[in-house]
């Protein structure tokens, strides 16, 4: 569990032994619902009333986000990665060429992003910083911020410090998935850096603190019993909005993909246990950004995006290099499933009555601004 959360994985399961579809049902009639309504729309009895949990978060994603589905794309800068992650095919122990790209590298992706008409970049690399240092990413951040309004980072967890130089470059987002809540598993899963739980657990904070307007969290779906995944990772982001207001939290929802290596997945999260915990966010935190990425099919992502989310990423690439040089073979993160094309995505939506948005960012926003003072919070 999330550490701060006041409950424990074995109140939630009595709990959830005793609730019932009418008390679910009660929870879904409430105009604002509290923390325990959402644990009831994430729990096992909320699934027979899925129809109803579309209806309403439908109703609230059009009160909060009109028609409007937001794209951008993840631009992947280095498959070097120091830590050992088992589901992942970055792992450090994992044979491959690895490849960092160059400055001009990295440029010549990110025009063929833009030339998608794209103008929301996810900066995206394995965890070594070796490979990809602060001061490049500075350097880097520079020249794209004369292409894209906005820019995010899911790189590794640094330091306050860090942070704050590359918020001070012009990087306005931060993403940084805890993978699972549950410490014991966690400390199991993962050798390296990134078996410090609570170094990971500490991140998002101090990214608020260097000033970053956006906070991701996300878990990896089917490391461990989604439902408490999901009430920890809600649990963490009321902490964070409690302690850090000026900054937004969103969240995504990656669920394991086949790798290299072949990793079985523990807790596997069926479609339709993953669209009741995506419709769940949406009805708790209503006005929150949440995440699809191309992970998930493109039938599966155009029905989200009707119901609750927010942001879907399209025609990615999680190669590094590979926007530019089209290559289906190398060392990408997780398996695409949706390959269609910005335009192709684009169209089916709009067939479905959404409006496709490629900029909801302006530089006057965030550009400039150093963010010294906000060092203690
Ligand atoms: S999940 Fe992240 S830290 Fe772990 S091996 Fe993959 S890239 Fe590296």
């Amino acid at each position: 569990m999330f550490p701060y959360c006041k409950l424990k994985e074995n109140d939630i399961k009595a709990y959830y032994g005793k609730l019932t579809i009418e008390d679910v049902e009660a929870s879904l009639e409430k105009d604002q619902i509290s923390f325990t309504d959402f644990m009831n729309l994430v729990s096992p009895a909320a699934l027979p009333l899925i129809d109803r949990m579309r209806e309403k978060a439908s109703a609230v994603k059009k009160m909060y986000f009109g028609k409007t589905i937001r794209f951008y794309a993840p631009l992947y800068i280095s498959n070097y990665c120091v830590n050992d992650c088992v589901y992942c095919g970055f792992r450090r122990t994992f044979k491959a060429d690895r490849r960092r790209l160059s400055l001009q590298e990295i440029l010549t992706e990110a025009e063929v992003i833009r030339g998608y008409g794209i103008d929301s970049l996810l900066l995206v690399s394995g965890e070594d910083p070796k490979a990809v240092s602060v001061s490049f990413l500075e350097e880097v951040v520079a020249e794209l911020k004369k292409m894209f309004s906005y820019i995010s980072i899911e790189i590794y967890p640094m330091d306050e410090n860090g942070y704050r130089r590359l918020f001070n470059a012009g990087v306005h987002g931060l993403t940084m998935f805890q993978e699972t809540y549950d410490s014991e598993l966690y400390d199991k899963l993962h050798s390296g850096p990134k078996k410090n739980y609570e170094g990971r657990l500490k991140a998002p904070a101090d990214g608020a603190r260097a000033g970053f307007y956006n906070i991701g969290l996300g878990v990896l779906l089917g490391l461990y019993d989604w439902h408490i995944e999901a009430i920890s990772m809600a649990a963490h982001a009321l902490w964070l909005r409690k302690h850090f207001w000026k900054s937004k939290v969103q969240f995504s929802f990656p669920r394991i993909t086949p790798v290299e290596g072949s990793f079985e997945t523990p807790y596997p999260v069926s479609e339709l246990e993953l669209e009741q915990l995506l419709l769940a966010f949406r009805i708790f935190f209503r006005e929150s950004d949440l995440y699809l990425s191309t992970r998930e099919n493109a039938d599966f992502r155009k029905r989200m995006s009707m119901t609750c989310v927010s942001h879907i990423s399209a025609a990615s690439k999680v190669i590094p290099g590979s926007y530019a040089v089209n290559v289906d073979k190398g060392l990408g993160q997780f398996t695409v499933k949706d390959k269609s094309s910005v335009a192709e995505i684009a169209s089916q939506l709009e067939i479905e009555g959404l409006e496709p948005v490629f900029k909801d960012w302006d530089n006057c926003f965030g550009t400039g601004i150093k963010n010294d003072s906000l060092k203690t919070a």
